[in-house]
C-alpha cells in the first residue's frame, strides 16, 4: 500500500480524544468491569497501533479485533493484552492463533471438532469465547442443547481449549425503542443458565449497550465507536457524557481559477455555472474514500462554506469559492474551521449512509497524522 505522504491531504487523529473518551466510559462503569476496544478495521480507518497504545494507556485491559491478521499485527506492535477476534476463523489456523496467543469468537460444534484435531497434534491450547446469537442473526449458538454440547465439549478437551469468554452481540441496543433489545437480554440469559462455570470475560455490551443499558450484565464491554467520539445512534439518542471526535479530515486548495457563467466544470458536465465564478481544486476523491455522491456537499474554507461542484474525481475534486484564495489554502472536510463543524455524521447523513461506513472508507492511501 502506498501512502500519500508527500501530499497535503491527511487525516489527523487527536488521541487525546480517544484517551479521554475511553476513560469517560470508564468512570460509568464499576471499577471491575473490563474494557476491551475495538480496534477492527484499522481501528474505523483511524490507525490499529496508535489508537490501541492510546486506549491501553487510558485503562483499556483488551481489544477486540475482526480478523486474525489484525490480532497479529497488534501483537507484532507489542500489545500484550488479551486480544479476541470477533470473525469467524477457518480450523486450520486454529495452531497458528494459538501460537499467537489469540482468543477467538467460536460459533459451531463442527469448528471445535475440526479445530482440536489440529490444536491436538501440535499440543497447543486455543483460547474460546463462545457466540451466543440471541437475535443478531450472524454467528453464534442459538439453543440451549447446542450450547450444552460445545461446553461439554471444551470441558472434555481441555488441553485444547482454554473457555475464557462467552458473549452475544445486540442488533438493536442504538435504538430508543428497547423491545427488541429486552428479547434479546433475555434470550441471553435463558442460554446462560446453560453454563455452570462462568468464564473469565462475559461480554455483552458494545458501545451503545455500554451507553444506554448498563445493567444488561456481564464483567466486560466491547467499546468501539464511542471511543472514536462518534454516538451509534447518529442523532436519535444523548450520551450520558460528551463525546470528543478523534478524527478531521483536511486537505488544501491545490488550483484556482476564475471561470465564466455558462462555463463547466467535471465529468459528465453536471456543473454549470450561473455567473463568473471562482473555482478551486482540492487533491482529494473517491480513491481516497472520499464519496463520489458528496458531489453538491459542502467543505469549509476561511471558515466558509464551500459547494463541491461537478463530479468528484477519482483523486481531485472542485469546489466553489466567494473570491480568489491563495494555493495552499486550508480545506477541512471533516472537523472544525474558524468556528464552524462538519462533522462525520454530517457527511454520513449527507452520503445517505452510516458514520462508521465514512470512517471505515477513508483509504489508507491518505497519511494518518498524530497529535
Ligand atoms: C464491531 C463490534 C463491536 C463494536 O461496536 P461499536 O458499536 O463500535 O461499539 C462490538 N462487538 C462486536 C461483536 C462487533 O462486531
Amino acid at each position: 500500500m502506498v501512502v500519500g505522504v508527500h501530499r497535503k491531504t491527511k487525516i489527523k487523529i487527536d488521541l487525546k480524544a480517544i484517551g479521554k473518551n475511553v476513560a469517560n466510559i470508564k468512570k460509568e462503569l464499576p471499577p471491575e468491569q473490563n474494557l476491551f476496544a475495538v480496534v477492527k478495521a484499522n481501528a474505523y480507518g483511524h490507525g490499529l497501533e496508535q489508537v490501541a497504545y492510546a486506549a491501553r494507556e487510558a485503562g483499556a485491559n483488551g481489544f477486540c479485533v475482526a480478523v486474525i491478521d489484525e490480532g497479529i499485527a497488534l501483537r507484532r506492535a507489542g500489545i500484550a493484552e488479551t486480544i479476541l477476534i470477533l470473525g469467524v476463523n477457518p480450523p486450520s489456523e486454529a495452531v497458528y492463533l494459538a501460537e499467537n496467543d489469540l482468543s477467538i469468537a467460536v460459533e459451531s460444534m463442527e469448528f471445535l471438532e475440526k479445530s482440536q484435531a489440529y490444536l491436538s497434534q501440535a499440543k497447543q491450547t486455543l483460547k474460546v469465547h463462545i457466540a451466543l446469537d440471541t437475535g443478531m442473526g450472524r454467528i453464534g449458538f442459538r439453543n440451549p442443547a447446542d450450547l450444552q454440547k460445545a461446553l461439554d465439549f471444551l470441558k472434555e478437551h481441555q488441553e485444547q481449549f482454554d473457555f475464557e469468554g462467552i458473549f452475544t452481540h445486540f442488533a438493536t441496543a442504538d435504538s430508543a425503542d428497547d423491545t427488541y433489545f429486552k428479547q434479546q437480554l433475555a434470550k441471553f440469559n435463558e442460554l446462560m443458565t446453560v453454563v455452570k462455570e462462568r468464564p473469565r470475560y462475559v461480554h455483552v455490551a458494545n458501545t451503545a449497550a455500554s451507553l444506554w443499558h448498563q445493567t444488561c450484565g456481564g464483567n466486560t464491554i466491547r467499546y468501539g465507536v464511542g471511543m472514536y467520539g462518534l454516538n451509534p445512534s447518529g442523532n436519535e439518542l444523548a450520551t450520558p457524557e460528551p463525546l470528543y471526535p478523534a478524527l478531521s479530515l483536511v486537505s488544501e486548495v491545490s488550483a484556482v481559477k476564475k471561470i465564466k457563467a455558462g462555463d463547466k466544470i467535471g465529468y459528465g458536465i453536471t456543473y454549470t455555472a450561473k455567473n463568473d465564478e471562482w473555482i478551486a481544486t482540492i487533491p482529494i476523491g473517491y480513491a481516497d474514500g472520499w464519496l463520489r455522491r458528496m458531489q453538491g456537499f459542502e467543505v469549509l474554507v476561511q471558515g466558509h462554506r464551500c459547494e463541491i461542484v461537478g463530479r468528484v474525481c477519482m483523486d481531485q475534486m472542485m469546489i466553489r469559492v466567494p473570491h480568489k484564495i491563495p494555493l495552499g489554502t486550508l480545506v477541512t472536510l471533516i472537523g472544525e474551521d474558524h468556528g464552524e463543524v462538519i462533522t462525520v455524521q454530517d457527511v454520513a447523513d449527507y452520503a445517505q449512509t452510516i458514520h462508521y461506513e465514512i470512517i471505515c472508507d477513508l483509504s489508507l492511501r491518505i497519511d494518518r497524522v498524530y497529535c
